[in-house]
């Protein structure tokens, strides 16, 4: 990203472009859906289940994925039905899964009530899991480092830098990085406070690793000293948007015509370039941002977004 590097002159910055992934709108929830539904395909299931926010991107992807393989998609939110189904919910409705709203349950709480009443209704449900976060998600984040490094000379990488959020990308790409040998730093930019989460995400991220690891036969246990979890720019929690996803979003869209989502990546790349002018990312680094999709949020978060209300961002030249 030519002109972004320049912006900030500092480092090269270089993109590797996961909401291009294709499906619904793209993410990089398509790739851990590919291994987790062939899962759910090879035990004969009719019907899935999985939870999110009620603009998750994760389940906008499995919505698709269902829709194309032909199973009945069941989505636990967080909240309660808007009046307005915008964004990635209304890419819900037309992927025609149904909705059970579950209130301050955003993690899944309520996935076994929705699982009960299926199998009385005579279903074969597969649970997706929160976030599409467990060994078979992340070694599909494993294999999508194979395929970085395919496409490129990615040992030149000083660091990877994305948004964490359930840590099954995170994972993958430790994993990834382990079976290259690369020597890059793999920097997730935590998005979440965690305040609801059961087990903190660092500690979830080793956990995730390690039954991959195994499940490959890496023959390598990870410990809490090789995860990087940046968790300083999460603000006021998981999806409330500030200057710094403001201003992220701004940039990346006036230098490159690349838009970004102002939950996740639009907090990761303003915590790359906070890092960037603070000087903790030297200048002859060679940063991959990784772009993991959710651009869809972009259209529900209309009212957080304050570069629409300005009258001068767009005379400003680079
Ligand atoms: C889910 C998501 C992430 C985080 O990935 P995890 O594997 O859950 O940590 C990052 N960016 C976007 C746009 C997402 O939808």
């Amino acid at each position: 990203m030519k002109r972004l590097s320049k912006v900030l002159g500092g480092p090269q910055i270089f993109i590797k472009r996961d909401d291009m992934t294709g499906l619904g709108l793209g993410g990089n929830k398509t790739r851990k859906l590919e291994y987790i539904l062939g899962e759910a395909v090879a035990q004969g299931c009719d019907s899935v289940i999985t939870a999110g926010a009620a603009q998750s991107n994760h389940c906008r992807q499995t919505a698709a994925a269902a829709a194309q393989l032909g199973m009945e998609c069941h989505l636990v939110l967080g909240g309660e039905q808007p009046q307005k189904a915008e964004g990635n919910l209304l890419l819900n409705h037309i992927f025609a899964c149904q909705i059970h709203w579950a209130g301050d349950h955003r993690k899944g709480e309520d996935i076994p009530q929705v699982m009960d009443q299926l199998v009385t209704a005579g279903r074969t449900p597969y649970v997706v899991p929160y976030g599409g976060s467990n060994e078979l998600g992340a070694i599909s984040f494993m294999h999508a480092v194979e395929e970085l490094h395919s496409q490129t000379d990615a040992e030149s990488f000083t660091h990877i830098f994305f948004a964490s959020g359930s840590g099954g990308t995170h994972a993958g790409l430790m994993l990834g990085k382990r079976l290259m040998r690369a020597s890059y730093e793999v920097v997730g930019i935590n998005v979440d406070k965690g305040d609801n989460n059961q087990v903190p995400l660092k500690e979830e991220i080793i956990r995730i690793s390690n039954r991959a690891s195994k499940l490959v036969g890496l023959d390598h246990e990870f410990s809490s000293s090789e995860v990087i979890l940046n968790s300083n720019y999460v603000g006021e929690g998981y999806g409330v948007v500030g200057n710094l996803e403001n201003e992220a979003v701004s940039l990346m869209a006036r230098t490159e015509g690349i838009l970004l989502d102002p939950v996740y990546t639009g907090r990761a790349m303003g915590g790359l370039i906070q890092m960037i002018r603070s000087g903790a990312i030297k200048k002859d680094s060679r940063i991959l941002f990784w772009h993991t999709g959710g651009a869809p949020a972009l259209f529900a978060y209309s009212d957080s977004l304050t570069m629409k209300h300005s009258s001068d961002s767009f005379i400003q030249r680079f």
